[in-house]
Parts: C-alpha cells; structure tokens; sequence
C-alpha cells in the first residue's frame, strides 16, 4: 500500500486503515490470503491451479473470461518487467480483475529476483503473493535474503513461494540461468527454506524453465517424494517449467500425484497472442485484432484448467 492509501488495492477497496490498525489489518489479510486458499484447496482436492503469466491486459482478461468459464480458479502471475514497465499499472488492473471475478483469482509475481524488487512490489499493494527467487545467490545468502523478505511480506499480507536449488533455462522477462549449475532440491534444504516461512515451494528435480534437451525431462521423482515426505505438510509444491510440449497429460498426472498444486504457464499463452498478430495484424481493425487475442489466449487457459483438472473447482 502506498503512503497515502489511495493508490494500492486496500485503497480501491476502500479500506482506509491508518498505521496503527494497520498491522492488525495485514495479519488478517495474510491469514484469508485468496491464492494460499486457492492452492490449499487444490492440493487437498489432487488438482492443480493454473498460474497464468501476463504480459498484457489481454492475457489478464482472457484469464478471467477462461477462469469464468470453467469455473476454475486461477492465479494471474506477472513478472516483475511488469513493474519495471509499468509501475502499479498492470498489477492493479489484475487486482481489480481478480477481485470482481465470479470465481476465487488470486495474483501472484513470478521470480521477483532481487530484494529491490520485491519491496517495491510489496508496498505497491495487489500482490496476493511474491515468489522470492534469489537463487543467483550462494545458499547462506539466499537463505537469509529469504528469510528477511518473507517477513517484509508477510507484513503486509503477503504470502511467499521460494526455489530452493536452481531451476535452469530462460523465461521472457527473467534472467536466464541456463549456464549456472543446476541445483537439485534435497529434503534438507527444503527444510531450511521451510523454516524461513515461505508459503509455496518450488522443487527442482529436473525441471527447467523453456527448451529441454532433445531426451526430454528427466524428472527425479525419487527426489521429489523425498521432499514431499519432508516438507509437504508445511509448505505446498508447485511446478515451474512444464511447457506443453514436453509435459502431456500422463506426466502432468503424475506431478499431480506427487502433490504439485500450482502449475506455472507461460509460453504457450504467449504463443497464442503471437500467432494471432502475425496472422491478422494490418488485416483487421485493431480492436477486432485485441479481442482475437484475448480470445486465442482465453482458449489456452481452458484447455490447460481441462488437463490441471481445476474445471469446476471453483464451486465446489
Ligand atoms: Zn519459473
């Protein structure tokens, strides 16, 4: 929330708590969190939330239009280039989406990569979650940076997801790892993430983010239930790098069975607004050419709710 109130979703809402009711205010809302509700709901249901990352208005809109019309819940997820574009633009505009949907919508940063950014997206007020990605720095460093920044959130109502190891590959918006080490998870370090209070856990087992090798994933799900014993009735998993063109039905089914509760989209989504501008761009008018995104990205969000099976969820 910013310093006068009147810019930050407590302010469209009008909550106009002064500092010393505002604590009180913030633990209440760190407890009814909607995404820590959405995804609790989906691990104890075997489901999976789609986590859609947005762009544009358009990728926000056709998230909602596709939650409504499977009756799923959703997250939208930004990067943090959405803020360095923008400022509080999009994320307010994805609040407000999230908040008047018929359907629990939660919105969530996606690898906020420095505690620069994650301060400033926090105080931006909107954000129902951050992930604090800060796997660039050795563990000792990226433990304690973790720990101080879950309590920055958590301050103001915010849940967090963390990465312990290091999940490789490139994502637009984020920088790329692909040749750092690649860290697996281990059961011992996801309980040093547990312990500094994180909310969500990104495992890496194998996965990567974009283009795997020509083998295909070679997921370590030895591993993955090694953590899923340790930590899973503390924290829930949450999958990162399971494009659609290597991640199929049977596969995604079985990261559902080992307790994945939230599946991060991104490419294909993209994908879809891309293909639609080189198709009708300079042929239609550029409203007819807006509304045809929103529609192609609306159809990539319902088929993945199919798959994830979070269709219907909402209202049960
Ligand atoms: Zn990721």
């Amino acid at each position: 929330m910013t310093a006068n109130g009147t810019n930050g979703v407590n302010g469209t809402n009008g909550h106009t708590n002064g500092t010393s009711s505002s604590s009180a205010a913030m633990a209440d809302k760190l407890k009814n969190n909607r995404a820590r509700r959405i995804v609790d709901d989906a691990a104890a249901g075997g489901y999976a939330i789609p986590a859609v990352c947005c762009y544009t208005l358009e990728a926000i809109i056709a998230t909602v239009r596709a939650a409504e019309a499977k009756r799923s819940p959703a997250l939208i997820q930004l990067f943090p280039w959405a803020i360095e574009y923008a400022d509080g633009l999009m994320l307010h505009a994805a609040a407000e989406a999230a908040d008047l949907a018929s359907v629990p919508i939660g919105v969530h940063m996606d690898h906020a990569q420095s505690p620069e950014i994650v301060r400033r997206a926090a105080d931006l007020g909107g954000f129902d979650g951050i992930m604090l990605d800060m796997s660039h720095y050795d563990k000792e460093e990226n433990l304690r940076l973790t720990r101080e920044l879950v309590e920055y959130c958590n301050a103001r109502g915010i849940l967090t997801e963390a990465e312990p190891g290091r999940i490789n590959g490139a994502e637009d918006g984020i920088t790329d790892t692909g040749d750092m080490e690649e860290i697996l998870t281990t059961p011992e370090e996801a309980e040093q993430f547990v312990a500094c209070g994180i909310d969500w856990l990104a495992p890496a087992f194998g996965n990567v983010h974009g283009v795997y090798p020509p083998a295909g994933p070679q997921l370590r799900f030895d591993l993955l239930d090694k953590v899923r014993n340790a930590v899973g009735d503390r924290v829930r998993l949450v999958l990162h790098g399971a494009h659609e063109d290597y991640f199929q039905e049977e596969l995604l089914r079985k990261c559902l069975r080992y307790g994945m509760a939230k599946l991060n989209i991104n490419g294909p989504v993209a994908a879809a607004w891309t293909k639609v501008q080189g198709e009708l761009s300079g042929k239609v008018p550029l409203t007819t050419l807006v509304e045809k995104q929103t529609d192609a990205m609306q159809a990539v969000v319902e088929y993945h709710m199919d798959y994830l099976m979070s269709t219907g969820k909402a209202d049960s």
